[in-house]
C-alpha cells in the first residue's frame, strides 16, 4: 500500500474502506493480490450492471482490438459507432415509443450533466435551475451546484446563484406533498424562486441515501414542469440501465422527460455518457458542444453487447426477483437487530438498509470487507448501507452475500453491546 499513500493524493476515497490491492475479477466476485475473494455488492457504484468481464463483452473487445478497430474517434462516424446508435435505437428506444437525439458526452456521469444543464439554459434563455434535497449530479462546478450533499459543496467553490433547491419526496415527512409546496413557488412571482429552465431529479436518488420519488409524485412532477413550461431532465446515471428492474428508471411513472442523462452501467464496464434529448431541443451549433473523449470507441463496442441483455424481458424478471429477495431478507435483518433502528427501502436492485446511529453503517462495511464483501455506505451522513449487487449476480452468490452481511451486523452489535457494558 506504500506507493498509493506516497504518491496518491489524499483525495483517495475508495481505497480507504477497502483497503487491499485488487487484481482480477469476474462476473460479482473480485479478488485481490493475495487471491482473496470479495462479493461485490458496490458494482463499481453502478457501473458494472452486467458484472466484471462479462464475457460476452471481453470477447467482444478482444476480438474489435485484434481486428485493429477504431478506438479514439472524437465524434467521426466509426463502425463501433454506427453498431450502437442502430442498437440502441431498436433495443431500447423503439420498443418504448420514446423519440430522443441522442449527444455523446466526454465519457463522466458529470459530462452529461453539464451538457443538460447547458443546453436547457440555451433553448430556455433562462439560468436558473431547480434541483433536490439529497440529489447527487457529479463534481463538476456546474453539476457540483445542483448537488446537495454538504460533504462536497462549499461556497468558495462558487455560489448555486443560478439553482434553487426544493424538497425531494418525503423530505418533508410523509403528510406534505413537496410537489404543492414547490407549486407555490413556481405561480408566485414574488416567492423569490426565478422561472428555472429546467429541473434536474433522480426518480431514486443513489448517493443521497436511497431515497425512491412515488410514482404519483414523479407524475405530478411531470405535470408541473409541463404547466410552467419547464424541462424535466431525469438524471439516469445509477439507476437507468436496468437497475430498478426497467431499461429507464422513469419507466414506471409512465412519464416522458425531456432530457434524460446515462452513463456507469450504459459502457457495459467501460467509460461512456450520453445525454438524450427530445428532438426540438436539439439546437446546438455544429461543434459548439465538444469533448476530446466523446466517443469512445471501445465502450460502443461493450455498450452494443451489454444492449443484448434487452433483446428478451429475462434480466428484467432477474432484476424484480433478486430485488424482492433482497428487500425480504433486509426486512428480516432489521428485524432480528432491533437494536439498530434499521430502515428498509429501495427498488428493483437498488437497496439501502439505514442505521441511523453514527458510525454504524460504516461500521456495517468495514466488517463485510474483513469477511470478504465489499458494499459502500450512502446518504447525508453515510447513514446508509446500499445494496447494489451486479444485476447479473447469481442467487446464491446473493444470498451468500447478504449472509455475510447478516453475520457483519451481529458482529457489530455485539461489539458494541461489549463497550457499552464496558467490558
Ligand atoms: N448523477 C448521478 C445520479 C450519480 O450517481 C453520479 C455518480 N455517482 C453522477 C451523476 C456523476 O457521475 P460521475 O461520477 O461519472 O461523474
Amino acid at each position: 500500500m506504500r506507493i498509493f499513500e506516497e504518491m496518491e493524493s489524499e483525495v483517495r476515497g475508495y481505497v480507504r474502506s477497502f483497503p487491499t490491492i485488487f487484481h482480477v475479477a469476474r462476473g460479482s466476485e473480485i479478488f485481490d493480490e493475495q487471491d482473496k475473494r470479495y462479493i461485490d455488492f458496490f458494482a463499481g457504484a453502478g457501473v458494472l450492471n452486467y458484472g466484471h468481464n462479462n464475457p460476452l463483452i471481453t470477447d467482444a473487445l478482444i476480438e474489435y482490438l485484434r481486428e485493429g478497430g477504431i478506438v479514439h474517434g472524437l465524434d467521426k462516424a466509426t463502425v463501433a459507432k454506427r453498431a450502437f446508435l442502430t442498437k440502441f435505437r431498436d433495443t431500447i428506444l423503439a420498443p418504448r415509443n420514446l423519440h430522443y437525439k441522442v449527444q455523446f458526452t466526454g465519457p463522466t456521469g458529470t459530462n452529461a450533466v453539464e451538457t443538460a444543464l447547458k443546453l436547457a439554459r440555451m433553448v430556455k434563455r433562462r439560468s436558473n435551475i431547480i434541483a433536490f434535497t439529497n440529489g447527487y449530479h457529479g463534481l463538476t462546478l456546474g453539476a457540483l451546484a445542483v448537488t446537495g450533499n454538504y460533504y462536497y459543496k462549499d461556497e468558495s467553490y462558487g455560489s448555486r446563484s443560478n439553482t434553487a433547491f426544493m424538497p425531494f419526496d418525503g423530505f418533508l415527512g410523509p403528510d406534505c406533498n413537496t410537489i404543492d409546496y414547490m407549486r407555490r413557488f413556481l405561480e408566485d412571482g414574488s416567492s423569490g424562486v426565478d422561472l428555472p429552465a429546467a429541473v434536474i431529479v433522480e426518480t431514486v436518488q443513489g448517493e443521497g441515501g436511497i431515497n425512491v420519488a412515488s410514482v404519483e409524485w414523479l407524475q405530478q412532477l411531470e405535470a408541473l414542469c409541463r404547466e410552467f413550461d419547464i424541462l424535466l431532465i431525469i438524471d439516469d446515471i445509477q439507476v437507468g440501465n436496468g437497475r430498478t428492474g426497467s431499461f429507464f428508471s422513469f419507466e414506471r411513472a409512465g412519464i416522458y422527460p425531456d432530457m434524460v442523462t446515462l452513463s456507469k452501467s450504459i459502457g457495459g464496464g467501460l467509460p461512456m455518457a450520453l445525454l438524450l434529448m427530445r428532438p426540438d431541443l436539439d439546437q446546438w451549433q455544429p461543434g459548439e458542444h465538444t469533448g476530446t473523449f466523446r466517443g469512445n470507441n471501445l465502450a460502443f463496442i461493450a455498450a452494443t453487447e451489454a444492449l443484448s441483455y434487452w433483446d428478451n424481458e429475462d434480466l428484467e424478471q432477474a432484476v424484480r426477483h433478486k430485488g424482492e429477495l433482497i428487500r425480504t431478507e433486509l426486512e428480516r435483518l432489521a428485524e432480528q437487530f432491533p437494536q439498530l433502528n434499521a430502515r428498509v427501502r429501495g427498488h428493483g436492485m437498488i437497496w439501502g438498509l439505514e442505521l441511523p446511529q453514527t458510525g454504524v453503517a460504516g461500521e456495517a462495511s468495514k466488517e463485510a470487507f474483513e469477511r470478504g464483501l465489499l458494499i459502500e455506505t450512502a446518504g447525508a451522513n453515510d447513514q446508509v448501507l446500499k445494496f447494489l449487487p451486479p444485476l447479473v449476480i447469481e442467487e446464491d452468490l446473493l444470498r451468500e452475500g447478504l449472509g455475510i452481511i447478516e453475520e457483519s451486523l451481529a458482529a457489530l452489535v455485539e461489539k458494541r453491546e461489549k463497550t457499552l457494558s464496558g467490558e
